[in-house]
């Protein structure tokens, strides 16, 4: 099976690109959505760490406490590495897992930390949604209403743009318009039909 890891900094247009291979009839495995799964009430990762950090580490719903448990993991790495124990081989078994099921002549897994977690190791071929940093701002606080500097420290803590082209296999240029863009995907869509056949 074809696999190919879609990459990009915030803003970079992850989403805009993985809807444009879905609608293509792809499938789409999605690396936050499987993160979120993971830790839901009930699961194994979510008991462990229930276990571990009692109520204060949940909400009223019983959900995580995300605010809590990244103060938590922030000030004391021990505390992170154990916190990653729990939930990326389960991470990585859903992804391999949802990854081999696909029906599409290949898949995509989509993923803001695809080079920084690994998971490059479950892909064939790595393709990087590319747009200068100021652009990443300008779209990403338009999007999500977040103050500047907020996205700026998420922009610090994802690798440096460079390192991430230059572990590409593809990139596309979305600085222009989404239709520029589209026409980029368009063309990587028909290579990896053909790659799939090969
Ligand atoms: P990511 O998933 O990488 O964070 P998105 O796909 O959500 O990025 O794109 C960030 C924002 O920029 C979204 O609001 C999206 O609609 C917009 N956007 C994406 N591509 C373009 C483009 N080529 N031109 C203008 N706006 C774009």
């Amino acid at each position: 099976m074809l696999i190919i890891g879609l990459t990009g900094g915030i803003g970079s247009g992850k989403t805009a690109a993985s809807d444009f291979f879905a609608d293509a009839g792809i499938q789409v495995v999605d690396a936050d959505i499987v993160a979120r799964e993971v830790v839901e009430p009930g699961e194994p990762a979510w008991q462990a760490i229930k276990h571990r950090y009692g109520q204060s580490a949940l909400l009223e719903d019983d959900t995580l406490n995300r605010a809590w448990l990244r103060q938590k993991v922030f000030s004391d790495p021990a505390e992170r590495q154990w916190l990653e124990g729990e939930t990326h081989p389960r991470i990585r078994e859903s992804l391999i897992r949802q990854l081999s099921e696909a029906s599409s002549p290949y898949a995509i897994l989509v993923s803001p930390l695809l080079f920084e977690s690994g998971q490059s190791e479950l892909v064939s071929r790595t393709l990087v949604v590319d747009v200068p940093v100021e652009t990443q701002v300008e779209r990403a606080c338009a999007r999500d209403a977040n103050a500047e500097d907020q996205i700026r420290r998420i922009i610090a803590a994802q690798i440096p743009r460079e390192e991430r082209l230059s572990k590409a296999t593809e990139v596309v240029d979305n600085s222009g318009s989404p239709d520029d863009l589209y026409k980029q995907l368009q063309a990587l869509h028909e290579k990896y039909l053909t790659l799939s056949q090969a």
